[in-house]
């Protein structure tokens, strides 16, 4: 419980999360490895879909809150770490939100491991490769605190390929330091 109380905005969310971490407004809630997830009732007609990727831990949910994460995946995690959410398989909501941020990021977890292959030349400019490397990092972090953030962090992983499609040759490359 101190662990999701850590990773609450404020205190206000911390309240919100604890009204709502009941199985009262939840259904099809689940949990597998990597992730947990539910629906939220909500004051509109159609439920939130609420999700948590514990790898990061990363979050998602329809709501418009602006909160990060909002209430309601706090309360998820509440949720499951009383034990009140079922193993079970993930949704397609899930497996495909998970699918677009492995996809998107790609240029950035690439350039975040130590044995990145990366073009020929572009290991003896390490001003750039720690430009990028600190790029990735915050697009990571900017991809959980804001979920608008995606489309912009697809434009700087395109702006990233081209980068190194132009400062590579094309038939060469070596292992980054
Ligand atoms: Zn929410």
């Amino acid at each position: 419980m101190e662990t999701v109380e850590g990773l609450a905005p404020d205190a206000a969310s911390v309240t919100a999360a604890r009204k709502l971490a009941r199985p009262g407004p939840w259904t099809a809630t689940g949990y597998d490895e990597r992730a947990v997830w539910g629906l939220c009732k909500g004051s509109g007609a159609r439920p939130y879909q609420t999700q948590v990727d514990l790898s990061g831990p990363a979050y998602n949910c329809s709501c418009p809150s602006r909160k990060f994460p909002c209430k309601h995946a706090l309360a998820l995690l509440l949720l499951r770490a009383r034990g009140d959410v079922p193993e079970g398989e993930a949704p397609a909501w899930v497996v495909e939100w998970q699918a677009s941020r492995g996809e998107r990021i790609w240029p950035f977890r690439v350039l975040e491991r130590k044995d990145a292959v990366v073009p020929n030349g572009l290991h003896e400019r390490h001003g750039v490769v720690e430009v990028l490397r600190r790029l990735a990092r915050e697009a990571d972090d900017e991809i959980g605190r804001e979920r608008h953030a995606r489309d912009r962090v697809a434009d700087a992983a395109h702006q990233i390929e081209v980068l190194l499609a132009g400062m590579a040759p094309a038939h060469a490359a070596q292992h980054l330091g």
